[in-house]
């Protein structure tokens, strides 16, 4: 009887949570549906671009990985799992939201990251790493791999290691599962859908871009900028959706996953005083940015309404900003606490 009450009780406090959210960000809508603020960001050619402020969404489970994370917590409350496993590199943004997430949702949480040397000195990472301390405070215990383990290993091997944690679920790299697809497929709203005729989103498993096409209205096209160099974000996304609205831009401009020069900080750093929009290094900047060359290079007729998506990714700022300094470059300054 207690058990059940104490799921019940946590249960409630993750509806709550989602429900208040909700009703923080937008008391006219319906319960339950979580909606974000779209703002002008910029016209250029007589194309219209706005974003949608999904980074907004919540502090620390911010932008897509909310909407990935959504049912799965969900699920993990409704099948009683008492621990999420999941993966990362050391500044991912899907280990810092699920840390959150599953703090908010009184689950444990345990995250497999990428790289052994973290783990030899804890401390010593946890004072430089703003996204490992940020997961360390929410409670996330690591488990530090090296690069080969990281590839190698299963989630059926992890299943073993960790069963004496209790009921496990485990959430891949980047949080894309079906459950995931779920919530994604909640990001564009009606009006998002009769107002636009593109929608932009970044992509780095395809998830999010996924959720958008199987949303997304006939007409709209679907423009997803991989964050990653090379072709094969299209196969990935063909794999979730059966729709063929979309088309995928790889990154080549920069040279790959993180990767930047100093264009794209000074990029990032005037748009910030233009529009009051802060966008990250990996991979908002990267789609705004190519999104841009895309317009004045005419590739969209003239009046086209874009909406882009902004999938949040902040707090990979700091650490991003930590790695500038080191390289003397020039770092992003929005005049916020990052
Ligand atoms: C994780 C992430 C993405 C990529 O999402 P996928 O669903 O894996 O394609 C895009 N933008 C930001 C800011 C992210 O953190």
């Amino acid at each position: 009887m207690y058990g059940n009450g104490a799921t019940i009780l946590k249960k409630a406090k993750t509806v709550f949570f989602f429900t208040l959210l909700a009703c923080y960000l937008c008391p006219m809508q319906d319960y339950g549906v979580i909606r974000s603020e779209n703002q002008f960001f910029k016209t250029l050619n007589n194309v219209l671009i706005d974003i949608k402020r999904e980074d907004l969404l919540h502090p620390e489970v911010s932008g897509n990985k909310l909407r990935k994370l959504k049912y799965n917590i969900l699920h993990a409350q409704e099948e009683s799992i008492n621990t999420i496993v999941t993966y990362g590199g050391a500044f991912s943004n899907h280990i810092a939201a699920t840390s959150a997430a599953a703090k908010i949702a009184s689950l444990s949480s345990i995250g497999i990251i990428r790289g052994e040397e973290l783990g030899l000195n804890l401390k010593k990472t946890l004072t430089s790493n703003n996204t490992l301390l940020t997961a360390h405070n929410n409670g996330m215990k690591f488990h530090f791999v090296t690069r080969e383990s990281y590839k190698q290993k299963d989630d059926q091997y992890y299943r073993e290691l960790f069963k004496e944690h209790g009921k496990l679920m485990i959430i891949p790299e980047g949080g894309t599962n079906q459950l995931a697809i779920q919530g994604t497929k909640e990001i564009l709203t009606d009006l998002d859908k009769s107002q636009y005729d593109f929608i932009a989103v970044a992509g780095g498993t395809g998830g999010t871009a996924a959720g958008i096409i199987e949303s997304s209205a006939p007409n709209q096209k679907v423009l997803v900028f991989s964050a990653l160099k090379g072709g094969f974000l299209k196969e990935e996304i063909n794999k979730l959706t059966l729709r063929s609205n979309f088309q995928v831009f790889s990154e080549d401009r920069f040279g790959g996953y993180a990767r930047s020069d100093n264009e794209l900080i000074k990029y990032m750093n005037a748009r910030f005083r233009e529009s009051g929009v802060p966008l990250d290094p990996i991979y908002t900047s990267k789609m705004m940015f190519h999104l841009e060359d895309l317009i004045l290079k005419g590739v969209f007729p003239k009046d086209s309404r874009i909406l882009a998506i902004h999938t949040g990714g902040l707090q990979a700022i700091a650490g991003y900003n930590q790695m500038l300094k080191r390289k003397r470059r020039e770092e992003i300054t929005y005049e916020f606490e990052i």
